[in-house]
């Protein structure tokens, strides 16, 4: 059984969070410690630790947080210039929260794909 983390507080709202945007598969946050003007990060509702554990099954959550962020680009004014999405996996992608996030990072030149 994976331990919860922060997010799943967030998502029941028992701690605070700027949430944009919540339904019955995902929740949208902003970044606590913003890498971009724009910082978001989409999670599914129910605990996926990484992107290793990831079921047919969560295709639904999987999907909505791309339309998601998608939309919150839109709103956010990005999507015409553009912007990036991530999901880090493990150590080797820089995973720290063991609930699968998406970051959603836009509202300036991001740069080349990698920064190590
Ligand atoms: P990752 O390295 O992909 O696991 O990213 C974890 C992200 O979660 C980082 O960008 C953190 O700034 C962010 N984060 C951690 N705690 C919080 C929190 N309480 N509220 C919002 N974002 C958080």
């Amino acid at each position: 059984m994976a331990e919860e983390t922060i997010f799943s507080k967030i998502i029941r709202r028992e701690i605070p969070a700027e949430i944009l945007y919540q339904d019955d598969l995902v929740t949208a946050f902003k970044d606590i410690s913003p890498r971009a003007p724009q910082h978001v990060l989409i999670v599914p509702n129910i605990l996926i630790p990484t992107l290793n554990d990831v079921k047919a099954a969560d295709e639904p959550a999987l999907g909505r947080m791309v339309t998601v962020a998608a939309k919150l680009a839109k709103e956010a004014g990005i999507d015409e210039d553009g912007y990036r999405l991530i999901i880090n996996c493990n150590q080797h992608g820089g995973q720290e929260v063991f609930h699968i996030h998406m970051h959603l990072l836009g509202g300036k030149p991001l740069g080349p794909m990698l920064a190590v």
